[in-house]
């Protein structure tokens, strides 16, 4: 950190040093902007600290677990026993340390000045961190998201996506409350490092995501060995010795309980990051779900003051807060006219196995469009699992939707291996507007599961 004194000038002041804000003021610095960067908690933000990054490596170390077995029919010799928790959480850490060490370098080289504290809305021009006070003409609010926990008794008990990080010893049994993405994911990497995991669901798994998708994926969940309780109502939650026990009420259920130990987490959704930012002093307006509301210039009703990213609850992605910032930076230094393209964004879910997706699903294209639809689906093992016995197979599920009058492809949904690195290129395909027609003129390449995407018939 610089050694800031007391009043600064600067061109513009970003709030929150996650994707977005990172993004955001290194673009805005490099069209020569004097531009300062607050951040509260640790640099990275979410994605980095508590999000992305700390959840792909649980999911990579629960992948190789599968892989090991997996290699056991390819003749390699036996490898089983448990995870080394302690050297897995450890190597987790250090990757997220050193990233957050380089993304304080890159602010330093991009001579983006970092302020560490909270920053609090004085006026739409000033805004305090600590003793400080900090000024511009314009300043982007990018301070994110965190876990919503439901009221329900006993909660104090559990842990939610950010305490995840802290848990020191693997439970041998955990219980993990929501159907989202996060849950889900957390959930897959916990089953498939050893932990015996219950998900309890309100109602169905991802329900933005197409349904027969998320129906081939929980029943692969279940064949890992998770159990799945759906329609599912909490009651409350208590600890009895180190034991918690988590008790529902379903329609079709009645009463009963799952209990872990020591790990119950809820994952039931996020709210913006708005506590102490003073936008009631300032009057930034946000709607009922806390989210700032924003035009499409991502200004708030306040001139002067935009926000972009998990702040606003448009679509929460990494990738969307940095896009969404860069473009932001752009128009304000650079005399950029583009704006963020909100349609087509494609998704992962990096559960066991994963998802990926783009454009509509299957219902969603029946909304806008009704029968003038066509879906083309391709379910199979996989070649690499030929020598492998049934229960240990991970099949795969493809399905492309179509509009029949024009032929354009309006959606590809995958859930299988890699699925997320075959989606990335398929989305680039619709996002250009890609026909049937085109995909069926191309080339398969052989032999790969991404072949399927252009052979459906
Ligand atoms: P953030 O990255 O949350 O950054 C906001 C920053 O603002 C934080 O560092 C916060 O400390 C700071 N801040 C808040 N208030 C103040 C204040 N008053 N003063 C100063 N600083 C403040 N997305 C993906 O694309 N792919 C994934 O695989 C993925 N996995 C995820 C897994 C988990 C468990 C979670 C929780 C999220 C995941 N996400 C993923 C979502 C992704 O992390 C977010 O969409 C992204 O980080 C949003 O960026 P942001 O800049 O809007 O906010």
């Amino acid at each position: 950190m610089l050694n800031p004194t007391t009043n600064h000038e600067f061109d513009l002041i970003v709030i929150g040093a996650g994707s977005g804000g990172l993004a955001t003021s290194k673009r805005a610095a490099a069209h020569g902007a004097k531009v300062a960067i607050v951040e509260t908690s640790r640099v990275g933000g979410t994605c980095v600290i508590r999000g992305c990054i700390p959840k792909k490596l649980m999911v990579y170390a629960s992948q190789l677990g599968h892989a090991r077995e997996i290699a056991l029919d390819y003749g390699w010799k036996d490898q089983s026993g448990p995870i080394d928790w302690e050297r897995l959480r450890v190597m987790r850490d250090n990757v997220v340390a050193n990233l957050e060490a380089m993304h304080q370098r890159n602010l330093a080289k991009a001579n983006v000045t970092l302020f560490e504290g909270h920053a609090r809305f004085l006026t739409p021009e000033s805004i305090q961190v600590g003793e400080q006070t900090l000024r511009a003409p314009k300043v982007v609010i990018a301070t994110g998201a965190a876990p919503m926990m439901p009221e329900i008794p006993g909660i104090e008990h559990t842990i939610n996506s950010d305490g995840f990080w802290s848990v020191q010893e693997q439970p041998k049994r955990a219980v993990v409350i929501g159907g989202g993405y996060i849950a889900l994911e957390l959930a897959c990497a916990l089953q498939g490092l050893g932990t015996q995991t219950t998900l309890l669901v309100r109602s169905q798994i991802l329900r933005q995501f197409d349904q027969e998708i998320a129906e081939h994926l929980e029943t692969s969940m279940v064949k890992s060995g998770m159990k799945i309780i759906k329609g599912v109502d909490i009651q409350k939650i208590e600890k009895v010795d180190t034991e918690l026990q988590v008790y529902f009420r379903g329609e079709e259920l009645g009463d009963s309980m799952a209990s872990a130990d020591a790990v119950t987490l809820v994952a039931t959704g996020r709210k913006p990051n708005t506590d102490g930012l003073g936008l009631e002093t300032i009057g930034v307006k946000q709607d009922d779900r806390g989210a700032i509301t924003v035009t499409d210039d991502d200004e708030t009703n306040v001139s002067g003051v935009f926000a972009i990213g998990d702040v606003t609850l448009r679509p929460m992605l990494t990738p969307v807060a940095i896009k969404a910032g860069r473009i932001l930076a752009e128009r304000l230094f650079n005399d950029g006219d583009a704006r963020m393209d909100y349609s087509d964004i494609p998704t992962a879910i990096f559960s066991q196995p994963p998802v990926g997706s783009v454009g509509l699903s299957e219902k969603e294209a029946i909304e806008e469009y009704g029968d003038s639809i066509k879906v083309f689906r391709s379910e199979f093992g996989g070649l690499m699992y030929s020598p492998t016995p049934k229960e240990r197979t991970i099949r795969c599920m493809m399905k492309m939707v179509v509009h029949t009058e024009t032929d354009k492809v309006l959606g590809c949904h995958m859930v299988g291996p890699d699925a997320p690195e075959i989606i990335q290129g398929f989305a680039t395909a619709i996002k250009c507007g890609a026909t049937k027609a085109d995909f069926d003129r191309t080339v398969a390449i052989h032999p790969s599961s991404a072949e399927e995407f252009v052979l459906m018939s």
